[in-house]
């Protein structure tokens, strides 16, 4: 679908995984800013990928999400088609080749600090929910019966956070009003975490924690930082939360520590294979995942859909900031969410 703010388009852009809200925040962005930069937008449902980039073709630039392949391959094919720009409408961009990008001379931005809160919430949330998800299932039923619904006081117990940035430095800040003890993990030690709480070595926080959550970036040093060796450090039943990206954890590590007891309770709003699982209706599919499959008949686990994203604060922030990026890459202005070719690059 094309839309555009009726003025002559200065960026035609190809949105990937273009859900209805997406579109929805885009649009009205794009009504409101039509005196500053002008976008034509060509709306796709599907992921980019080798098979979908022809779609882009025309377009100036994409707009992309956590699950469309931004590799070496497809930067190379998007570059030969005269796309330059690459528009993350997210935080993370592990699935983007920057070192590519760079040397295609292409320029990439992302939405680096949307509302903190909207995931901090959720990773709260998931704390929560998994203390009532089996009552609310048992209501449903007719079955009051509080029998092995024992849950605990968050107040007073221990909560360690992988990784303190913005989301990690939102989440400390609500549980503190908690009453909980505080540890974080991160090799950049900020000031205002240690008002909250202390600084530990990763093993230090497992063997301590009741609640492990995970808020650090998916890069080189970071996957599988939750394994089978990290995993013996955790204290036995510990619950634990990942709302950052599915690949810090060993999944079949996880499954294994679950089995045993281990993990006492597990949250997670991503999955390492989410890219052609989340964000789709399978409702009427038989999903082929196993690993996932099996994730999801634990009693204890609550998985959602990559959604701790999804509040209406959060994506008007990241209409804005995509939106002050095209700007910034139409008028060749510097860019302060540029990861790659922020300063010259235009779109002329
Ligand atoms: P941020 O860059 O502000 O903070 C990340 C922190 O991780 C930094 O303090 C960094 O020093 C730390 N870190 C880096 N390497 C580490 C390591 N090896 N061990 C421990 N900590 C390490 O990022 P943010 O805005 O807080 O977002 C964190 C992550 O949350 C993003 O990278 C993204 O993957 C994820 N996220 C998920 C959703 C969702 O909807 N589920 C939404 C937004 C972001």
């Amino acid at each position: 679908m094309l839309v555009t703010n009726g003025q002559t388009p200065a960026l035609k852009v190809a949105v990937f995984s273009a859900q209805p809200y997406d579109k929805s925040f885009l649009n009205q962005i794009n009504r409101d800013h039509f005196q500053s930069v002008n976008v034509e937008f060509f709306y796709h449902i599907s992921p980019l990928s080798k098979e979908t980039v022809p779609l882009a073709a025309g377009c100036n630039a994409v707009c992309v999400f956590v699950n469309d392949c931004v590799d070496e391959s497809i930067l190379g094919l998007l570059s030969e088609q005269g796309t330059r720009g690459v528009f993350l409408r997210c935080a993370g961009f592990n699935n983007v080749d920057l070192k590519a990008a760079e040397k295609l001379g292409m320029f990439v931005a992302c939405v680096p600090a949307y509302s903190p809160e909207a995931v901090a919430e959720f990773a709260v949330a998931l704390m929560l929910t998994l203390k009532t998800h089996r009552a609310y299932i048992r209501v449903r039923e007719g079955n009051f019966n509080l029998n092995s619904l024992l849950g605990f006081n968050m107040h007073g117990k221990t909560v360690g956070i992988v990784g303190v940035g913005r989301i990690g430095l939102a989440v400390a800040r609500i549980l503190k009003g908690f009453g909980c003890h505080l540890l974080a993990y991160d090799p950049y030690r900020v000031e205002e975490f240690q008002a909250l709480g202390s600084y530990t070595e990763l093993d230090d926080l497992l063997q301590q924690s009741d609640i492990v959550t995970l808020h650090c970036p998916l890069i080189d040093s970071t996957k599988h930082l939750i394994n089978l060796d990290s995993l013996k450090f955790l204290k036995r039943g510990a619950m634990l939360i990942n709302t950052s990206r599915g690949g810090i954890i060993d999944t079949n590590a996880v499954i294994d520590a679950l089995k045993s007891g281990q993990i006492g309770a597990l949250g997670l709003d991503v999955y390492v294979k989410e890219a052609g699982l989340f964000f789709i209706d399978h409702s009427f599919d038989i999903i082929q995942d196993d690993v996932f499959q099996r994730l999801i008949t634990f009693p204890n686990v609550l998985v959602t859909g990559h959604q701790a994203f999804l509040t209406e604060e959060a994506l008007t922030e990241i209409a804005e900031t995509t939106f002050q990026n095209f700007q910034n890459f139409v008028d060749g202005t510097e860019c302060t969410n540029a990861l790659v070719g922020g300063g010259a690059t235009t779109a002329k």
